[in-house]
């Protein structure tokens, strides 16, 4: 079978909440100022209630609501594909099986989240979200979500990529949002960081404070993150629901599961629900795929760390880069972020989840092949899973054994980086030590 189709009645109807599975558990996010456990009533500032008890809870299963059920009907359930074409080009018996998030309506899995937190946002009388974007995937996707509850969206979308990706602010447009690139003169921070910098490429960190900033200085507006936290994780497990039924019927059961991290919930999502298993003694090799120019999992430090520049958020204990690093502007946008969510960088450190990393080019020449051999053109981030995916078959191409991906994105809006790939004008970026230490340096001190 080439490919496996769920029907809509097959579809999960509960997320599955994977952190009282975590053997060492999970740390506190903590108070920024007082650096005590943060309270709940705090939070509720920028986040609805209905999300705050999901990024909180110890419950395993938790019902997805019939109108998020309805919206995901549009793309879901996604489709399984046996890579066979790949396998046959690169002659080996593994089999490789994918997930394809890139077939909604934004072209990646950010919706499976973007939906659920409009309507909470909507549930609870919310007008308005603010949010940063990368790539342009999440804010394409909240976009898309907020268009859907009648909700209005300001996007903060980061310099480089405002400027690589043109067809996303088209999206956003489309579905009726508000645009601008970060760092911007529409907040403080973003006005500060232009009189220091008026050519930053920008980053995630700086985006986040910017939308935060939104947030807390009008009442109708809520701040939407779109991957890290405990909740985002949570919705992003329909795909790894779907895909467990998917390769039941396939007759495969994955010896090792692959996918690309940024902030961590597709590749979390997709994983979740094999976790048990593994923890009852089932032998599955989980790996997490980074950039080496970002290299959060192999090169930062676990440590509590902002998930801003402004020091805004919560201190979050997750595998940071230090909230002051600022990428190079690689085409993967998605994958620019200096932080790794809870759970994931909790499964590394409990030795579960193994992180790697690859080089730009190497991604890039992956994705061109697997776009002349399965025929679909992966997003720059898409690229590094099938890389990962790759390094995995031809590590013992002679032994048969299942593969597992998640396609988390299709690259038709980021022709312009494949541009740049066939050009020559890609480079790879060396590891960058000495900007990595200068921004650990400024962690936020926390007594234990
Ligand atoms: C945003 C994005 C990613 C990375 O985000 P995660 O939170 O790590 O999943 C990966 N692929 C695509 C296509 C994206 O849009």
């Amino acid at each position: 079978m080439k490919k496996i189709i769920l029907r809509e009645d097959e579809m999960p109807t509960s997320w599955y909440n994977v952190v009282p599975d975590i053997p060492g558990g999970l740390m506190p996010p903590l108070d920024p100022e007082t650096k005590e456990p943060i309270s709940p009533e705090k939070l509720a500032a920028v986040f609805p209630m209905g999300l705050l008890e999901q990024e909180m809870s110890e419950k395993r299963l938790i019902e997805i609501p019939q109108e998020v059920m309805e919206l995901y009907k549009i793309w879901r359930p996604s489709p399984l594909v046996r890579a066979t074409k790949l396998e046959e080009a690169l002659g080996t018996k593994a089999k490789i099986f994918f997930k394809n998030e890139g077939v909604s309506p934004v072209g990646s899995h950010k919706p499976n989240s973007a939906v659920a937190q409009a309507y909470y946002n909507h549930r609870e009388g919310v007008k308005r979200l603010a949010t940063e974007t990368g790539a342009g995937q999440w804010g394409s996707a909240l976009s898309l979500a907020t268009s859907k509850f009648g909700m209005e969206c300001k996007v903060f979308m980061v310099r480089c990529s405002f400027d690589q990706k043109p067809y996303r602010k088209s999206i956003m447009q489309t579905f009726g949002a508000d645009i601008v690139a970060s760092p911007s003169e529409d907040t403080a921070i973003g006005r500060e960081i232009l009189a220091k910098d008026p050519n930053t490429s920008g980053s995630l960190a700086i985006a986040i404070s910017e939308a935060l900033e939104d947030a807390s200085s009008r009442k109708d507006t809520n701040y939407a993150l779109g991957s890290v936290l405990n909740h985002v994780v949570l919705h992003q497990t329909v795909i790894g629901l779907e895909a467990k039924k998917q390769m039941e019927i396939a007759g495969a059961y994955p010896d090792v599961i692959v996918g690309c991290c940024g902030g961590g919930s597709n590749f979390a999502g997709l994983i979740a629900p094999y976790i048990p298993d593994y923890l009852e003694g089932r032998k599955i090799d989980f790996v997490g795929y980074e950039p080496a120019s970002c290299p959060t999992m192999t090169g930062g430090k676990l440590a509590y760390d902002s998930g801003d520049v402004s020091m805004m958020t919560p201190l979050i204990y997750m595998h940071t880069l230090g909230h002051n690093f600022i990428p190079p502007g690689i085409h993967a946008g998605g994958l620019r972020y200096h932080g790794m969510a809870p759970i994931i960088s909790a499964l590394i450190r409990d030795d579960i989840i193994r992180p790697k990393s690859v080089h730009q080019l190497e991604c890039f020449e992956a994705g061109v092949l697997f776009a002349r051999t399965e025929g679909i053109i992966p997003a720059p981030e898409t690229t590094h899973a099938i890389r990962g995916a790759i390094i995995e078959a031809m590590k013992e191409p002679d032994r048969p054994k299942n593969i597992l991906f998640n396609f988390s994105g299709h690259g038709l809006i980021d022709m312009a980086a494949y541009d740049s790939y066939f050009n020559g004008e890609l480079h790879d970026y060396s590891f960058p030590t000495e900007e990595i230490a200068a921004s650990l340096a400024s962690l936020p001190c926390i007594k234990k």
